[in-house]
């Protein structure tokens, strides 16, 4: 038995329009799986926190805490010492627990918070009292409660007290699982798996759909992409990967259709396969990458005829993020480098070298029912390869 732990706490701000139980069930549902390739932890939960200990020693909690920052549903963290309730265990085990923290700083302050009412001292006492001992302890130190290097905080709660430094940020948002699962619509590029992962972030659960159009795209095109999937796992869990044979669809398109519409036929024809894929996986609404004005078939003209074909939702998360704003987040998150590895993708392979920028919805449907894509559309579907991913 250590005589630290993590505490991870979710802002109330967090449970607004969810259910608390749902809320924590799947957060600590999250944790376990999360935990296990650390060891052995006990949690619990109180007062909108999950107290996580290790049950042995050998455990690095700093990795640990590292990994939990990537949990979607916590606000904060940090490690903390496990005291009795009385002042004397605080001071005693304070001192040296902050050993660390304490020696590299010039200025502190004690912070104090008091679930527990029947303690005997109050807030600014138990401030009062901790602050002298540590500055006898540590005598280089000054105390300045505006703008201290180290804000110590000692929390009274029902079981037991709690020493420790600062909090760390979390990863904030809803815990993967609470808001039900969609399909990311995953290309090669920069911004989709930044799509992916705001909508993770509001606790959707990812599945991920892409289509591949072999010889025209390399094997490498679709490692990449499949490596993206594997990036995104810290943060989204498990991520079941479709891979949709497009082939024979795009040489169609480039056969029977007016090649100025061929990007906006393609991505309609790639939403109506990916609602029947979303329907089977039991995914709710689709997500993808675009933001407004980005490329030719990103046009809100251009957009509206590829929600036509959509009887379920699309997610665009990134709809109005500049792409600087797009990049700074895929780097942020690990995704960028894959990203912009030069493998070619489906769509462009077949741009067209003039692309009509504002198509109306009836020249759309004009150009693409030159051609029947039904069967295609089923055989592709049938064709789909599933894989899944796991955080490792
Ligand atoms: P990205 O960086 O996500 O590729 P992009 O700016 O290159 O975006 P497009 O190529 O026009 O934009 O694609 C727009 C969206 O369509 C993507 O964000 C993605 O959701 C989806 N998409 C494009 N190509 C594919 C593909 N081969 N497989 C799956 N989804 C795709
Ligand atoms: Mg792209």
């Amino acid at each position: 038995m250590t005589n630290e732990l993590i505490l991870a706490k979710y802002g109330e701000m967090a449970l607004k329009g969810l259910n608390r139980n749902t809320f924590e069930d799947i957060l600590m549902k999250n944790l376990r799986r999360r935990l296990r390739r650390f060891g052995t932890f006990r949690l619990t939960k109180a007062q909108s926190t999950i107290y996580i200990e290790p049950k042995a020693d050998e455990i690095d909690l700093n990795e640990v805490l590292d990994d939990l920052q990537r949990v979607f549903g916590i606000a904060t963290l940090c490690r903390a010492c496990i005291c009795e309730k009385t002042m004397k265990d605080i001071s005693v085990k304070a001192v040296p627990y902050l050993e660390e923290v304490l020696i590299n700083a010039n200025t502190f302050k004690v912070e104090a918070k008091r679930a527990d009412k029947a303690f005997p001292l109050k807030s600014p006492e138990i401030c009062a009292q901790l602050g002298g001992i540590l500055s006898e302890a540590y005598p280089h130190l000054t105390v300045d409660v505006r703008n201290p290097d180290v804000t110590v905080m000692v929390e009274i709660r029902d079981t037991n007290a709690f020493v420790h430094g600062a909090n760390l940020k979390g990863a904030g948002g809803l815990p993967v699982g609470s808001s039900g699962k969609a399909l990311l619509l995953l290309s090669g590029g920069i911004d989709s798996p930044v799509a992916g992962y705001r909508m993770a972030r509001r606790g959707v659960q990812i599945a991920a759909i892409h289509y591949v159009s072999p010889p025209y795209t390399s094997d490498r095109a679709q490692e990449k992409v499949e490596q993206l999937c594997q990036e995104l796992t810290p943060y989204c869990g498990n991520i079941a990967f479709f891979c949709v044979p497009f082939t024979e669809i795009q040489e169609a398109i480039k056969t029977h259709c007016p090649e100025e519409y061929f990007t906006v036929i393609m991505r309609r024809l790639m939403m109506e396969i990916a609602q029947k894929i979303a329907e089977k996986d039991n995914c709710l609404a689709l997500i993808t990458g675009e933001s407004v004005g980005q490329v030719a078939s990103q046009t809100m003209q251009a957009i509206a005829c590829t929600d036509a074909v959509s009887r379920i939702p699309v997610f665009r998360p990134l709809i109005g993020l500049d792409k600087t704003e797009i990049v700074e987040t895929a780097r942020a998150i690990g995704t960028f480098e894959t990203s912009t590895l030069p493998y070619e993708d489906c769509c462009t392979v077949f741009t067209p070298k003039h692309p009509k920028v504002r198509p109306s919805l009836a020249e759309i449907t004009r150009a693409q029912s030159r051609f029947d894509f039904t069967e295609m559309i089923e055989k592709a579907v049938a064709e789909t390869e599933m894989k899944i991913f796991s955080y490792m």
